[in-house]
């Protein structure tokens, strides 16, 4: 490895202090060589799971010289490529494309087709996995398929053979999380909708989270009649309240119906379909709350059942917690602020830690440990300030603090002041459609600082992009008002 030598004193010594852990067998440099356990080779980097954090770790590792493998046991890309944002969003545009056909060329039908549309998906995924092996070819890194074990603080067991490390990379990710209730098998998950070959009629989604909403504004474009159950009392929690209000009432104009603190309690198999029954709360104001603030019981069928009811990060099945590792409040393994665990030689990224679960972000911290590890240090990226977007119809952009955060921080309400604009954008005005956008700031009321922007149009997500920027560099609202807007766009609703 090349840039060894230029490596600080502390690294050097960390280094030192991780492989004398435990000797490390030596075998020759790059090689691998058969002995009485099978193959053995030696490595700078092992880094487990070839999703979007540990791609980039490994990338960024590669061209700073270090010898790196990379073990996947299932398809290169991780759930990004395979099973989350690359899918969901192609099959998003798909079902969008259809509404706006339907709208503005209703003589043509318009009507997107399922089974065409995973077609394109799937031809999309066969591309992304060349693209993919190519370029870690391209750096040098070598790919392993298999299922890993780490059975030392500097060894990893894939199959016959073993790889000596002296660093170790946990990128596996999250599953998720089944439905806790009897029945709660029938549910399927986000991972069954994309191989899903043609669509049922009819799907209850249970959630009420980014996953759930997408979900079900995707299969509702598809033409399949969805209802969705949610525990708490409105879609979104993490997201400003308002904007996920509006989206709830854009959803339902569209036909999905949203079922509020309905508690699942039950599913059961009923003549090829399936019974989903709740506990909804005397309050509820979803469709149908018991009266008198009682609880009451509902059943509501439909030919399949998604769960959509969080994530939880995958890594007990490794054998880190007998290395000593451990687990973080919320299920991730538990780092430090250089993603290294409380076994020295071995780091974490990505939805295998506590923290924001989503593709940008895993693959930031892996290029930045990869810079740290083996390279120069790095800038580390802003993980305070990260923009998120929901994929749905009409579509959710959003970055920095919501309104609640905002005065949670500020201490008094009167301290925030909130800038929101409902209007019909032309896109909408031209299929027919009176569906409103809306965009809402949330400003220090003092200085004028914009703390967080909002916006559902479909239109958003590429807008907050960009607008994440100018939060970080600690734009004003007057700023935004004084830039000469461009016409005529969505995104200058933003500066009015
Ligand atoms: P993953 O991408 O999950 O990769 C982990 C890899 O490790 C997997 O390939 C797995 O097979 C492998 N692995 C696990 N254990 C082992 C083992 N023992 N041996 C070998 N290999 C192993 N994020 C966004 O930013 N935008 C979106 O729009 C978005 N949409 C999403 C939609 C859905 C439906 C879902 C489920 C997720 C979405 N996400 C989105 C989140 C995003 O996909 C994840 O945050 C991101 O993929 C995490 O990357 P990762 O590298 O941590 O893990």
């Amino acid at each position: 490895m090349t840039k060894r030598q230029a490596k600080p004193a502390s690294e050097r010594q960390s280094a030192r202090r991780a492989t004398s852990e435990r000797a490390i067998e030596r075998v020759p440099r790059g090689g691998k060589r058969k002995g009485k356990g099978g193959v053995q080779r030696e490595a700078d980097f092992v880094v487990i799971g070839a999703g979007s954090g540990g791609v980039a770790a490994a990338r960024r590792a590669a061209a700073h010289g270090a010898r790196v493998v990379l073990i996947e046991r299932d398809a290169i890309g991780g759930t990004c490529v395979n099973r989350g944002c690359v899918p969901k969003k192609m099959l998003s545009y798909g079902g969008t494309l259809a509404a706006i056909l339907s709208g503005c060329l209703s003589h043509t039908g318009g009507h997107e087709d399922w089974s065409d549309a995973i077609v394109r998906v799937n031809a999309e995924m066969a591309r992304l996995h060349v693209a993919y092996t190519h370029r870690l070819q391209d750096a040098g890194v070598e790919l392993l398929h298999g299922e890993a074990t780490v059975t030392a603080p500097d060894q990893v067991q894939v199959g016959a053979e073993t790889i000596h490390a002296r660093r170790i990379l946990v990128a596996t990710g999250a599953r998720p999380q089944t439905l806790p209730v009897p029945g709660g098998e029938l549910a399927g998950t986000s991972d069954d909708v994309f191989t899903w070959q043609s669509l049922p009629a009819s799907v209850v989604v249970i959630g009420g989270g980014y996953i759930a909403v997408e979900l079900a504004s995707i299969l509702s474009r598809y033409g399949v009649k969805v209802e969705v159950l949610v525990r708490e009392s409105r879609l979104l929690e993490r997201f400003d309240h308002e904007i996920a209000a509006a989206l709830a009432e854009a959803l339902a104009a569209k036909g999905v119906r949203l079922h509020f603190h309905a508690e699942v309690t039950l599913l059961n198999q009923a003549n090829g379909a399936i019974d989903v029954c709740y506990r909804q709360d005397g309050n509820g104001n979803g469709n149908g709350g018991g009266e008198g603030g009682k609880d009451r019981i509902h059943t509501v069928r439909a030919q399949a059942a998604l769960a959509a009811i969080g994530r939880e990060p995958q890594w007990e099945g490794l054998g880190l917690a007998a290395l000593g590792v451990e687990k973080a409040e919320k299920g991730g393994i538990r780092v430090d602020r250089s993603f290294r665990s409380r076994v020295r030689s071995i780091h974490a990224i990505g939805d295998a830690i506590d923290g924001l679960h989503l593709t940008p972000v895993a693959a930031a911290q892996g290029r930045w440990l990869a810079d740290r590890l083996f390279g120069r240090r790095g800038d580390r990226a802003d993980f305070d300030t990260v923009p998120t977007a929901v994929f749905c119809d009409p579509a959710i952009g959003s970055v920095g603090l919501t309104e609640h955060q905002a005065i949670e921080a500020a201490g008094k309400a009167e301290r925030i002041e909130s800038v929101v604009r409902r209007f019909v954008s032309l896109e909408n005005r031209f299929a027919g459609s009176e569906q409103a956008s809306m965009v809402k700031l949330v400003v220090n009321a003092r200085s004028g600082r914009v703390l967080g922007a909002h916006m559902m149009d479909n239109a958003a997500p590429e807008i907050i992009q960009a607008l994440a920027v100018a939060l970080r560099l600690g734009v004003k609202l007057s700023h935004l008002r004084t830039t000469v807007q461009l016409h005529p766009t969505v995104a200058e609703e933003l500066f009015g």
